[in-house]
């Protein structure tokens, strides 16, 4: 009998293949995976079933901003569920007051509230902002309006999803939850037009990642930030993907020197080991959280929290912030350099860098598969863009790795076209 040849050419049993085949047998199909199959990583680097390596150009969506499996995080993880774990807000613990005088230091808010995924931290966004409209605007009960981006993206929940402009996100999960007004992003006048006596809050990414890595107009920011002040709206920045360096500086607002009145952070905050989100605001705004009124079973559980807390430090003492703004410049300038048809823009900050195929020439899926298949992984975003945003902890060689299997992958394209 003929045994299957894999992709290798040789007899050996196909890992690859046979994991793939078992996980769409079990796993809801809810994703389109690039086909490989990791099963360890360290740092900048993983490996597949197989033995082959391959460069992180993708980092969980900016989870893994810190570099996989970090040492100092491990350790953090190791001897924090020795010594306690999860124990539910039922009780206080010595973790929960350390990290958010932590982060509400860093970031300038009085408290945090949180959760465990970047969606309930939207959520919890929502919430807080709606019962400020009810509380202390007098926004009539059930009218309070949110205002939101065109192509923003803020998560799966069933109420997020209802304010998503993606069809496929949405399709025959309805009824969807009113409240929601859309302007294009990167417009501020069309955003003041559309403000009302009912408008609590104002709910935008400072850069729109999974839109395909848009950056706003310079000057946006600092539009929105004064017609939020002048209407007393709150403006909530949702930096799930775009804070903690992402960017080029700790949070992405920064850019243009303003101030939120309320902050989403998760992802990169769990130092890629768990998840762990957080909403930040003022006082005024968080004081109406009140017992009954919100809550999560882990959220602000001691393992996440004493991880997180430590996943802060090493973002500071090892100048990843720093890191992505000079590496991400780099990046960005050198593939501005490729000179071909097939590269419509190249877009971004720090190492966040969103590279726009054009689609009479090839998808950007495709030119994802082509490089994995030289050793460097990463994701497509919408049928365009091919996303470059590698953990923060990687250096010029290993920038240049990619840039070159890129550029392999270009000239290869184009000699076939
Ligand atoms: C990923 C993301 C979310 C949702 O986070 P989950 O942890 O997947 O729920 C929300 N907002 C932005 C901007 C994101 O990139």
């Amino acid at each position: 009998m003929d045994l299957p040849i894999n992709k290798r050419g040789d007899n050996m049993p196909n890992l690859t293949e046979d994991f793939i085949l078992r996980e769409s047998q079990v796993c809801a199909p809810n994703y389109h995976p690039i086909p490989v199959v990791i099963t360890k990583a360290k740092g900048v680097w993983m490996w597949d079933v197989e033995g082959r390596k391959y460069l992180d150009m993708m980092s969980a969506y900016s989870a893994v901003s810190h570099g996989h499996s970090h040492d100092r995080l491990l350790k953090a993880l190791n001897e924090q569920a020795q010594k306690l774990a999860m124990i539910s807000r039922a009780f206080y613990t010595d973790q929960l007051a350390p990290l958010l005088e932590k982060v509400c230091k860093l970031a300038q808010f009085d408290m945090g509230l949180p959760m465990n995924t970047g969606a309930e931290a939207v959520e919890t966004a929502i919430k807080a902002s709606r019962r400020l409209g009810y509380r202390s605007k007098g926004i009539p009960t059930n009218q309070a309006e949110i205002i939101v981006c065109k192509n923003n993206f803020h998560g799966r929940t069933t109420t997020i999803i209802s304010f998503s402009s993606e069809p496929s996100y949405k399709e025959h999960f309805g009824p969807c939850t009113p409240g929601f007004k859309h302007v294009p992003f990167g417009d501020a006048a069309a955003f003041e037009a559309a403000i009302t006596e009912n408008t609590c809050a104002f709910l935008v990414e400072p850069i729109q990642g999974e839109a395909g890595i848009i950056v706003p107009p310079e000057g946006y920011l600092k539009a929105v930030r004064d017609i939020c002040t002048k209407h007393n709206v709150l403006l909530i920045m949702d930096e799930v993907q775009s804070g903690l360096g992402r960017t080029g500086k700790m949070f992405a607002f920064e850019h243009e020197s303003i101030h939120p009145d309320g902050l989403i952070l998760g992802k990169a905050l769990g130092g890629g080991l768990l998840p762990i989100s957080m909403f930040l605001s003022n006082r005024d705004v968080l004081k109406h959280m009140v017992p009954g009124s919100h809550g999560s079973t882990f959220g602000g559980n001691p393992l996440a929290c004493h991880v997180a807390s430590t996943a802060i430090d090493v973002l500071i003492e090892e100048g990843l912030v720093e890191n992505s703004r000079v590496l991400g410049k780099y990046l960005q300038d050198e593939l501005k350099k490729i000179r071909s048809p097939l590269i419509q823009s190249v877009h971004g900050r720090g190492l966040w860098v969103g590279l726009e195929f054009n689609p009479d020439f090839v998808s950007a899926r495709r030119v994802c598969e082509m490089l994995e298949e030289k050793g460097v992984l990463s994701k497509e975003t919408h049928e365009t863009v091919v996303r470059l945003a590698p953990p923060l902890v990687i250096i010029k060689e290993e920038v240049d790795f990619a840039l070159e299997k890129i550029k392999e992958t270009v000239e290869e394209i184009e000699a076939n076209l």
